[in-house]
């Protein structure tokens, strides 16, 4: 990855970290469901509001380390809008972009925001705190 790739992947984590998009309980809500990684400390509270088998919305309360906060802000403002379906499709993109063997081959302009969280699959350690708050909005969705 080039450095000034690698520079915009920082200040993406680090923004959205710092002013986390969707936190703050919803009301009403039609799921939600907590995480905790006991490894870093961090913990998520995920709320899903569905309406006929769409994602009307999707916020995060919690604290953690900066990967997991801005995990938690990208993917909800990633999932917001989207059908049930779209929705755990992408996260099954993200678990995937983390975890294969194979070096991801991502088109930024293409992925969004979500990409800047691909270096994270260089530390395997911190693959828990990505995935985290994903892990909790396939829990608090009440459509299997
Ligand atoms: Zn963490």
């Amino acid at each position: 990855m080039n450095e000034n790739l690698q520079d915009l992947y920082q200040d993406i984590i680090l923004s959205h970290s710092k002013r986390p998009r969707n936190e703050g309980a919803l009301d009403p809500h039609t799921g939600r469901a907590e995480g905790y990684n006991p490894l870093c400390g961090d913990k998520v509270t995920v709320f899903v509001n569905e309406h006929d088998g769409r994602i009307a919305a999707v916020t995060f309360t919690g604290e953690g380390c900066a990967i997991s906060r801005a995990s938690a802000s990208i993917m909800t403002d990633m999932l917001s809008g989207m059908s049930v379906q779209e929705a755990r499709a992408e996260a099954h993109k993200f678990y995937t972009m983390l975890t294969s063997s194979e070096e991801p081959d991502l088109d930024f302009l293409e992925a969004g925001e979500v990409a800047a969280l691909a270096g994270v699959r260089q530390f395997p350690a911190r693959i828990k705190c990505a995935t985290l708050a994903w892990h909790a909005f396939e829990d608090a969705l009440t459509a299997s």
